[in-house]
């Protein structure tokens, strides 16, 4: 069950009241949002794991962080989840497979907010333990491209690593969304190093505060409208 209260309560929207209660008079009210933050996986979807931790519970802590610091600095941000709980329950395509439930639920929301950007937050794993670092998957368009350099770069820069975004043609959420759209992965779960930094408070604050760092330069190349 999503926690509906919750929601409503982190993102402070009233937009969002529009999608749950249509018929209200809130539904003439524009919505506005700078950046929707998707809190990858939740609930029975843990997504990747190492050492007993999962990866849904790593996104949420970094996501509550970064939705924490953008709020900081005065943008209008909104959140997919801030508890563990899966989006797939809330949907209203009761046939579908729980996994398309999910990402038309965390669409349904994005279309709702309309927001400059939405960015989903991943962690990554490979058998090959060496491979560590962030990486980017943007939305095959210019504003999706440019967004994902400046989060790369940051994120490279904290990581001590050069790597380059990548281009996410196969993914739902790049396909269907309508504004720019990009994957983070924010680390290795299976690298020793980047566990370290994944799973520690002090440095997922660091990994948060890169992303706003390349947020807030992306916002001096496309202010908003
Ligand atoms: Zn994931």
């Amino acid at each position: 069950m999503i926690k509906l209260k919750n929601i409503l309560y982190m993102i402070s929207l009233i937009p969002l009241l529009s999608l749950y209660y249509p018929l209200t008079a809130q539904a003439d009210v524009t919505p506005f949002c700078d950046i929707v933050i998707d809190v990858g996986h939740g609930g029975i979807d843990g997504g990747t794991s190492a050492n007993g931790i999962l990866e849904k519970d790593l996104n949420l802590a970094v996501g509550i962080k970064l939705f924490n610091e953008l709020n900081k600095k005065s943008f209008n941000v909104g959140i997919t989840r801030i508890d563990d709980f899966t989006l797939s329950d809330d949907s209203p395509f009761p046939t579908l497979s729980r996994h398309l439930r999910d990402l038309k639920q965390r669409k349904l929301i994005a279309d709702e907010l309309n927001p400059q950007m939405f960015l989903s937050l991943h962690v990554n794993w490979s058998k090959n333990k060496t491979l560590r670092g962030p990486l980017i998957i943007y939305q095959v368009t210019e504003k999706s491209y440019q967004l994902a350099n400046l989060i790369q770069d940051q994120l490279n820069d904290y990581y001590g690593v050069k790597k380059y975004p990548q281009k996410g043609n196969p993914y739902f959420l790049m396909k269907h969304l309508e504004m720019p759209s990009i994957i983070v992965e924010l680390g290795y779960i299976s690298n020793y190093k980047d566990f370290q930094i994944l799973t520690e408070e002090s440095t997922q604050d660091e990994l948060a505060m890169s992303i706003v760092r390349a947020i807030e330069e992306y916002m001096l190349l496309y202010p908003a409208e």
